[in-house]
């Protein structure tokens, strides 16, 4: 498939319930926001508009998507989940590139900034600040995060999961 005209980046939308399962896709780097309202056409209308495929563990929202991308999500392993959903829309190759890794922020979708040490240090303890090089901030809730062992955990933990199984034995 080189050569061809790149698509539109993979975003999704998440009805209530799936709030795991979106800060997942937000840890890879995926666009990923909850669909508001407490249920509703509404979320369907909001996907078709914004070209995001909608994620549900209700097979009749799933059934009444009519003409929008959907999926109905039917594990509960977060694991499981998240794989499911990366192979069935081709998001599993940008998931293993790692480029968008802790690019999104888990809590609210929006993109962190990379911050100095200095800025970090007005929010975080100064061990914290001492230990660590990298610190990235959400600019819309002002989460703070940076790279230590948490990070690596999470790291480990979804390369696992996009880990190529053609190539297992
Ligand atoms: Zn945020």
């Amino acid at each position: 498939m080189s050569g061809t005209a790149p698509e539109a980046p993979l975003r999704f939308l998440l009805v209530p319930g799936l709030e795991r399962l979106a800060r997942n896709l937000r840890l890879a780097g995926f666009d990923s926001v909850l669909g508001a309202g407490a249920q509703g056409q509404g979320w369907i209308d909001q996907a078709r508009d914004e070209f995001r495929v909608l994620l549900t563990p209700d097979a009749e929202w799933a059934a009444r998507a009519n003409g929008v991308r959907s999926q109905r999500v039917e594990a509960q392993d977060p694991a499981v989940q998240l794989r499911a959903v990366l192979e069935r829309w081709g998001g599993l190759e940008a998931a293993r590139s790692g480029l968008g890794f802790m690019s999104r922020c888990l809590e609210c979708n929006s993109g962190m900034l990379p911050i100095s040490r200095e800025l970090a240090r007005e929010r975080v303890s100064a061990e914290i600040a001492e230990a660590h090089q990298e610190f990235f901030l959400c600019r819309r809730c002002e989460r703070l995060t940076w790279k230590g062992a948490h990070w690596a955990r999470m790291k480990r933990w979804l390369q696992e999961i996009l880990r190529d199984r053609a190539l297992d034995h």
